[in-house]
């Protein structure tokens, strides 16, 4: 959910996002985490995220290694970009 991977999503208007499970539910929280830390995203992406999420247009992956299209998984990785990062591969 950071901007520089996120934003721009508008410029595709019939895509589904498919984003893991804990990404979603990190950045599209109302409560702050114990931290009190702010997720370091933009409130118009996330406010975009959850608007797609209402048009039925966002798929929450769960995990890693997750098939999400046929020839097509979902991974994580130990690099947590963000927090819960996903890159697809086979
Ligand atoms: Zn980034």
């Amino acid at each position: 959910m950071h901007s520089d991977h996120f934003d721009g999503v508008d410029l595709f208007p019939k895509a589904t996002v498919w984003i893991q499970k804990d990404e979603f539910n990190h950045y599209t929280r109302e409560v702050k985490p114990p931290s009190g830390k702010a997720a370091p995203t933009e409130p118009d992406d996330v406010a975009a995220l959850v608007k797609l999420n209402k048009e039925g247009r966002v798929r929450l992956v769960d995990g890693d290694a997750k098939e999400i299209l046929p020839g097509s998984d979902g991974f994580t990785s130990e690099g947590k970009h963000t927090f819960a990062s996903q890159y697809v591969g086979r």
